[in-house]
């Protein structure tokens, strides 16, 4: 090692973890750091998802790229400020786009190197299920994405 010669990198303390589909035909990394992570309780994210909650992890737009498998997505966007992503070969699910606010949810169990660190729930007045782990609980969301930012009880 010749550590005084060596050059750093542009973003010496960028991150990036890999992830990928069930199957593995398409792999993905997202960079850097998260903008907010929790779990979103909506009826779409349960309808979608077929499980009670969505694990999320909001990453930039252009945080998030995929490295293999790009012609395997498939893209459902039952509304212009969601469109969910997934592997055609697996059906297993990827991330979905928002483009309003400029943001990606990679689910946390696609990236499953990344230490994901819920901070919130949101959209708790539509859940089906009742966590009692003591992080806030918005009825909606936090008024910077749009919603009231009103918490509600456990
Ligand atoms: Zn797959
Ligand atoms: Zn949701």
């Amino acid at each position: 090692m010749h550590a005084v010669s060596e050059s750093r990198s542009a973003t010496p303390d960028t991150k990036t973890y890999q992830g990928g589909c069930f199957c593995g035909a398409v792999q993905l990394s997202v960079s850097g750091d998260p903008a907010a992570m929790g779990y979103c309780h909506c009826e779409s994210c349960r309808s979608w998802s077929a499980g009670p909650v969505n694990a999320f992890t909001l990453w930039k737009t252009d945080a998030v790229k995929v490295t293999r498998g790009a012609d395997q997505i498939g893209v459902y966007n039952k509304t212009p400020r969601s469109y969910r992503k997934w592997c055609k070969s697996c059906g297993g699910h990827l991330f979905t786009e928002h483009p309003h606010w400029g943001l990606t949810d990679v689910y946390a169990a696609t990236i499953p190197g990344f230490a994901y660190q819920p901070g919130v729930h949101v959209n708790y007045q539509e859940t089906r299920l009742r966590l009692h782990d003591g992080l806030p609980k918005l009825q909606d969301l936090p008024k910077e994405m749009g919603g009231s930012g009103i918490a509600v009880a456990e």
